[in-house]
């Protein structure tokens, strides 16, 4: 099935920023979104905003790192509307640090949360798509994972870790699966309140004021991909503003 309109679309982290932005835009195009997050509250409010223009959201208050919350959350969308046409593993956190400062719980918890997490989405969703001959895996990573800098390596670490699982993802998928990925640059987004550093954070707010673009720039790349015909398998999408260096 080609184009937007009526596909079944399951995406994490949807409670703010990329997430939030492209459960709007594709709901505006006729998908059914099913919402993932921890954040019942903002979950709550966008499907009432997306049930306000017309569309249709439900949601799971879910956390990535636990499998089952993930496994619930794809079974939700097959319970309520008998198929899962594309899962969006965009769950993320970013608190960044040199690694120097031995932050090892942040490490644990981006391991957790940016490749556990992609992994559980993918066990949960794999055998759907395997049973329906149809299915898309998109996965949020980062330009962070293109030019490793200081104080991303472990962010770095676990994006570039998932981008080698959706390539091994892609050779196995065979011939009626698709596979993409998404490297965002800098975007408008509450990523920042993931740092558990307030110096990093505040640098981190102030790279964005500086140069982001909007995370509704996501969302229309990640659109584009998801409305080509189902022969066309768009790999790896990068996005960034034109000032990033
Ligand atoms: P936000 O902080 O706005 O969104 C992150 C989302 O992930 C929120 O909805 C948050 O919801 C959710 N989340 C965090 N931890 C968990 C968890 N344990 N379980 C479930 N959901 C979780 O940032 P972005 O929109 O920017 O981030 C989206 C993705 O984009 C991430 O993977 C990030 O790494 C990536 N990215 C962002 C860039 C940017 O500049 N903004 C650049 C490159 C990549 P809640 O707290 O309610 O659980």
């Amino acid at each position: 099935m080609a184009g937007i309109k009526g596909k079944v679309v399951v995406i994490t982290g949807a409670s703010s920023g990329i997430g939030e932005a492209t459960a709007l835009h594709l709901a505006e195009r006729g998908a059914t979104v099913v919402l993932g997050a921890r954040r019942p509250e903002r979950l709550t409010a966008l499907c009432e905003r997306i049930a306000s223009k017309g569309g249709t959201a439900t949601y799971r208050v879910t956390d990535v790192k636990r499998r089952e919350d993930v496994s619930q959350l794809v079974e939700l969308a097959v319970e309520q509307h008998g198929k899962l046409d594309v899962l969006l593993n965009n769950a993320g956190i970013a608190p960044i640090s040199l690694l120097d400062e031995l932050r090892v719980e942040d490490w644990e918890n981006m391991i957790d949360v940016n490749v556990k997490g992609v992994l559980y989405g993918i066990a949960a969703a794999l055998p759907i798509f395997r049973r329906q001959g149809f299915g898309h895996f998109i996965n949020t990573l980062s330009t962070a994972g293109l030019r490793i800098v200081p104080t991303m390596a472990v962010y770095a670490g676990s994006k570039n870790a998932v981008r080698a699982i959706s390539e091994g993802l892609r050779q196995e998928a065979g011939d009626n699966l698709r596979v993409t990925t998404i490297s965002p640059g800098y975007v408008h987004t509450e990523l920042p309140s993931s740092m558990s550093d307030p110096v990093a954070q505040e640098k981190g707010r102030a790279a964005m004021e500086k140069m982001a673009i909007p995370a509704a720039a996501i969302a229309d790349a990640i659109a584009f991909a998801i409305g080509q015909p189902d022969n066309v398998d768009v790999g790896e999408i990068v996005v960034r503003p034109t000032a990033q260096a």
